[in-house]
């Protein structure tokens, strides 16, 4: 178990009520008869899995899907009794865990079935027939059926092992649907309707849509969405496309400075001693580093203190950052490495940005040591 830093001002701050909002903002938008399932994988993109949850389903969540079987398992241990789906195909062992439990696993393959079957016999007496989802692999080239052949030989296996598997839903996952050029993405719905027409009945949930999809291409919805960055009020696209209503972003990150000192023209910072200072500077030390995920990429980029814009200098550290201040603060002095600071803001956005990647990579990265703290109305 990782030692999580709550004598140390590093905190992310969570907003309950923002992802209660984001998720009600979404399901208004909804057709009649259309789930929202929440996404919680990654300790809910790195928010807290059991405080999302529960917020997203105050606001109206009806179900939630995960990437592994271990994250199913810890909502059940949170007494959340909803149907959960778990994203990425789990060890055939493990599968009796997945039926007693009364959660749904992706089957992308007959072999999967086949090697599952027996173990599930074993244990038949005791287990309810486990349920499945077929995932269909329209194009993402992940997980799931290819051929309509495949999908037909599963549905056969299936229909002849009912005391074993029960088929509940089919789905399949778009590759490109947060960006503007739809042509991809239009191919991925013609093949998933091909595909699909290879079933003999439709399941109880068929859907496609994550948060992109659902922002974006709410036509293809189905009955269940699988709604995940957006409810963090995250843009899927980046800034590339607009949501159709404002998103509300749940995390800020927080810390204060811990030490601060001048220093003078030719003195260094940081291993390496890449930063020189070129006059009388004010440097201050802020207590997160490249292990609680602000990652050594972030070299040169800048927090907030007191409003105002305040450069990383010099390498940063494992667990240490330091900043060059615009004038003399007080250790104690807040600084903000996400949200708001007087009239300035730096998003999640700003930071992937800077570092080339995706704002969901910024907020998975943000280590156990990072304590979580929430506001917002309470929904345990
Ligand atoms: C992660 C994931 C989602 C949620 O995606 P967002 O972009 O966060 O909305 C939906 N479906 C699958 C299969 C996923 O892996």
């Amino acid at each position: 178990m990782t030692t999580v830093g709550n004598l140390r001002p590093t905190k992310a701050i969570i907003d309950r009520q923002a992802i209660y909002d984001n998720v009600q903002q979404e399901i208004k938008r909804l057709d009649k008869g259309t789930e929202l399932w929440a996404v919680v994988k990654a300790n809910a993109y790195g928010h807290g899995l059991i405080q999302v949850a529960k917020t997203a389903k105050a606001a109206g969540a009806t179900g939630f899907c995960v990437a592994i079987l271990d994250e199913a398992m810890s909502l059940r241990e949170a007494h959340l009794v909803e149907p959960i789906l778990v994203l990425g195909i789990i060890a055939p062992q493990t599968a009796p865990i997945a039926a007693a439990n009364n959660i749904a696993v992706p089957v992308g393959s007959l072999e999967w079935l086949q090697r599952t079957e027996p173990i599930l016999e074993r244990q038949a007496h005791q287990l309810p027939p486990l349920r499945i989802q077929f995932a269909l692999d329209t194009g993402m080239g992940r997980i799931g059926f290819r051929t309509t052949d495949e999908i037909k030989a599963a549905a056969d296996f299936v229909a002849a092992h009912p005391e074993y598997f029960s088929l509940e839903g089919v789905w399949t996952h778009f590759a490109t649907a947060d960006e503007a050029d739809t042509t991809y993405f239009n191919q991925q719905v013609a093949a998933f309707k091909e595909l699909l027409a290879a079933l003999p009945e439709q399941p109880r949930y068929v859907h496609v849509s994550n948060s992109a999809t659902s922002l974006w291409h709410q036509a293809c919805n189905g009955n269940v969405i699988r709604f995940g960055v957006a409810m963090y009020g995250l843009n899927p696209s980046g800034g590339a496309l607009e949501p159709p209503y404002p998103l509300e972003p749940a995390l800020s990150l927080v810390s204060q400075l811990v030490f601060v000192k001048q220093v003078h023209a030719g003195d260094h910072i940081g291993y390496g001693a890449t930063y020189e200072a070129d006059d009388d500077q004010w440097i201050g030390t802020v207590p997160i580093g490249y292990a609680d995920g602000w990652l050594r990429r972030l070299q040169g980029f800048y927090v907030l203190v007191d409003g105002q814009k305040c450069p990383i200098v010099g390498r940063i550290c494992m667990d240490q950052l330091m900043v060059r201040l615009p004038k003399e603060y007080v250790p104690g002095t807040d600084v903000v490495l996400v949200g708001k600071s007087g009239s300035q803001t730096l998003s999640l956005q700003d930071v992937a940005d800077y570092s080339h990647t995706i704002h969901y990579e910024i907020a998975c990265d943000l280590q156990e040591r990072v304590p979580r703290h929430y506001v917002g109305p309470s929904f345990d």
